[in-house]
């Protein structure tokens, strides 16, 4: 039996990583007398941890969540606002099994889109599916389908997926229609998966985001803030914060 067959049959078993570096992990074995069983053993976890590996490549990419936001590279010493221990209790990702919702508010550049789009990655890395959004791509999505209930819209990614990262609710004013559509939104999704919402306008300023309509923007508050985990965040901008320190200096 030669290397070659080996690596045939691992190839046909869709073991590609192991198989090629099969000649490598043979003399490892051999120069380290390794035995038999720890020898599988060792092949079996390197294809797993390199097929877990790609399967979090892949959904990141699927998702769309903006790279380069993770939970490690958040600077909690800077807005204290953020308290660590709740954002790990959330990095859990008990909040998605149990189809709660997190909202974060504050003004721009304080990190809510760097902590929804983290704890998004962190959903992925615990096998949840997870897409995100920004509410106007969201808006388009919803306007394509606007003639089928979104309710029995199941095939769409807003619908389906365990969780939604949706950022950026505020900084464009709804009409009457998208609001509409907007609850239907956050009705298909009630109790049934996990939402993250970012927005730069408070609660009492929603009512002005959702065309004015009032009856409709507490429908939405309802299922929204039901089983919630909320984030005020009233810190500094991290966007600013160069120029905060130059500002400082010129004022010496
Ligand atoms: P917001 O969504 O609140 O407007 P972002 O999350 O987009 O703000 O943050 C603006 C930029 O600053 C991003 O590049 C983000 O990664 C970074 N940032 C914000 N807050 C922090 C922080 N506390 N630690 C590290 N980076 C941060
Ligand atoms: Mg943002």
């Amino acid at each position: 039996m030669s290397l070659e067959d080996v690596r045939a049959k691992m190839t046909h078993l869709n073991l590609p990583y192991t198989a090629a570096r099969l000649a490598e992990l043979v003399d490892g074995a051999v120069r380290d007398q390794q035995g038999p069983l720890s020898f599988f053993e060792q092949v079996l976890s390197l294809e797993l941890s390199q097929r877990e590996e790609r399967r979090i490549a892949v959904s990141l990419k699927l998702s769309g969540l903006p790279k380069g936001m993770q939970l490690d590279t958040f600077d909690f010493m800077f807005q204290p606002a953020v308290e660590k221990t709740r954002v790990d209790f959330l990095a859990s990702g008990e909040f998605v099994r149990q189809k709660e919702n997190v909202l974060f508010f504050g003004p721009p550049g304080v990190g809510k889109t760097h902590l929804a789009v983290g704890l998004g990655a962190r959903a992925v890395e615990l096998g949840y599916s997870v897409i995100y959004y920004t509410v106007e791509e969201l808006l388009y999505r919803l306007k394509r389908h606007a003639g089928t209930p979104v309710g029995s819209q199941r095939r769409q990614a807003y619908v389906k997926n365990a969780l939604v990262v949706l950022d950026e609710l505020g900084y464009q004013v709804l009409d009457r229609h998208e609001t509409h559509l907007f609850f239907q939104f956050v009705s298909a999704r009630y109790l049934k998966g996990s939402t993250i919402l970012t927005s730069n306008r408070s609660v009492r300023d929603w009512v002005q985001v959702f065309a004015g309509d009032e009856m409709a923007t507490t429908a939405i508050l309802d299922r929204l803030f039901h089983r919630a985990h909320l984030f005020s965040i009233d810190g500094r901008s991290y966007r600013l914060r160069e120029f905060d320190k130059l500002m400082r200096e010129a004022e010496r």
